[in-house]
């Protein structure tokens, strides 16, 4: 799954996921990556939230959703990303996934259970993309 979030210079948000759900494809699975807020949300207002992992499970949580209300709520993309994680890992314990977060400020963070997940970063000022890897917190 590739899960993206991008700014523009006006400060709108947009994210995208696409999936070829391999991991868990069965015949006529839709998943979660068309789900909104399960894979991936965004508010020009507050900021995005991309996930990648057994969508199964977290399509039950909508992350992304959670993460972003988080956000609006004055959490820290960090913490929001990490709550949205322990939302499902709580009721899941063997649930395998990952989500990042970015704020309308381009502060961002990820969290992941089972796993340790790599999202990448690039704003206008960098050569290159830099990836960031987080290791499961729980
Ligand atoms: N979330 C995807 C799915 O369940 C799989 C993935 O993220 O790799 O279809």
């Amino acid at each position: 799954t590739i899960s993206m979030a991008a700014i523009d210079k006006a400060g709108r948000i947009a994210v995208g996921t696409s999936t070829n759900g391999a991991t868990f494809k069965i015949p006529g699975r839709v998943g979660d990556g068309p789900i909104a807020g399960s894979s991936a949300y965004a508010d020009d207002e507050v900021g995005a939230c991309g996930a990648t992992g057994d969508g199964d499970i977290m399509m039950r949580f909508l992350p992304c959703y959670q993460a972003v209300e988080s956000m609006r709520q004055g959490m820290e993309p960090s913490h929001a990303a990490a709550n949205a994680i322990s939302r499902i890992a709580r009721k899941y314990p063997d649930f395998v996934g990952a989500v990042f977060a970015v704020n309308k400020h381009g502060v961002h963070a990820g969290a992941c259970h089972g796993w340790t997940f790599q999202y990448s970063v690039r704003t206008p000022g960098m050569e290159d993309v830099q990836v960031f890897t987080v290791v499961p917190s729980i």
